[in-house]
């Protein structure tokens, strides 16, 4: 059999479905019994209906959030250590990109922790080029970099054309959460 082609994915936009469409790639590739990994970039990202449902499909499919030993990342002032916790995610996203356990790797909104300065794009360049030849790696979030859409193999671009809460409709349980 062919070697696999492992691809970096990019989702960007400002419309909606950048994580649900990396996570339906991820179920997709649980199905064909590959090992897959979230790492959620932001903090109080929380969607407990994907959380549950990762919970099912252990341990071939896996959500780690960043800030994951909360505790850890609030300062002696009681304020919240965003560049702390995205430190730590970075250095897992690191390790696990060089662990050989998993196939495809979701970094959900590292684009967006780029955009405000708690990840580097020369740190998302380096998580690039750490990735085996196998692995799939795919980076979500809006406002992707010029930089790592030109090292991605697949870049979409989610364009809204409506959204609920345009229109003040509030979250939907399984829509949102
Ligand atoms: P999803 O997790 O539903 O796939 P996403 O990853 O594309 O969404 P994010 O940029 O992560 O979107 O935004 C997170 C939240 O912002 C979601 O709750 C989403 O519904 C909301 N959102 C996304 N796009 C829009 C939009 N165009 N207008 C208003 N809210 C939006
Ligand atoms: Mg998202």
């Amino acid at each position: 059999m062919a070697e696999t082609h492992g691809l970096v994915i990019v989702n960007t936009g400002n419309g909606k479905g950048k994580t649900t469409a990396a996570l339906g790639m991820g179920f997709r590739a649980w199905g064909q019994g590959l090992r897959v990994l979230v790492i959620q970039f932001i903090k109080g990202n929380w969607k407990y209906g994907e959380l549950k449902a990762a919970e099912k499909l252990a341990p071939d499919f896996v959500i780690r959030q960043m800030g994951e030993g909360f505790v850890k990342h609030v300062k002696s002032d009681g304020t919240a250590d965003h560049q702390g916790a995205a430190a730590e995610a970075l250095q897992m996203a690191r390790d696990e990109i060089t662990s050989g356990k998993w196939d495809m790797i979701i970094l959900d909104e590292i684009n967006y922790a780029v955009k405000f300065g708690l990840v580097t794009v020369g740190e998302c360049l380096e998580l690039i080029s750490l990735k085996p030849a196998g692995m799939h790696l795919v980076m979500t979030g809006r406002d992707a970099r010029e930089e790592v859409i030109d090292r991605a193999d697949l870049v979409t671009e989610m364009r809204e054309i409506k959204h609920p809460y345009k229109q003040g409709i509030k979250a939907q349980k399984g829509v949102e959460f």
